[in-house]
C-alpha cells in the first residue's frame, strides 16, 4: 500500500531490462530440475531452476511431489535490477520507458556536434 510515508527511488538508476521485466514480467526459461530427498532417500520434491531471458534474474522454486505446488521460492536479481532509496512507482516506470530512448537520442545528437 502506498502511504504518505512511502519513499520512492530514482527510476533512472535501473537497467533497461529491469524496466521491462517490472512492467511485462520476467521471461522465465527452464534450466533444470534437481531432486529434494527426505532422510530415507525418498524424493519428496524438486527444485526448478529458471533464468529470465531478458534481465538474467535466476529463480529457484521448490515443488512438492505431494501437492504438486510451489512451496518455496526465491529470486536472485542481477545488478541494476533492484533500487536503493525506496520503492519504484509503476507510473514512473512507464514514463521512464517512454522517455529514456528520446533522452538517449538527444544526448547522441549533442555529441555529434
Ligand atoms: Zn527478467
Amino acid at each position: 500500500m502506498v502511504s504518505e510515508m512511502t519513499v520512492f527511488a530514482d527510476v533512472t538508476q535501473i537497467s533497461d531490462e529491469a524496466l521491462w521485466c517490472r512492467t511485462e514480467r520476467h521471461l522465465w526459461l527452464w534450466e533444470r530440475d534437481t531432486p529434494v530427498v527426505d532422510e530415507g532417500g525418498r524424493m519428496i520434491a524438486f527444485i526448478r531452476h529458471s533464468t529470465c531471458d531478458r534481465c538474467t534474474a535466476t529463480r529457484e522454486q521448490e515443488i512438492s511431489m505431494t501437492t504438486w505446488s510451489v512451496v518455496k521460492g526465491k529470486i536472485h536479481y542481477p545488478k541494476g535490477y533492484l533500487v536503493t532509496g525506496g520503492r519504484l512507482a509503476r507510473p514512473d516506470i512507464y514514463r521512464e520507458q517512454f522517455e529514456r530512448p528520446a533522452r538517449r537520442r538527444a544526448i547522441e545528437r549533442s555529441m555529434d556536434r
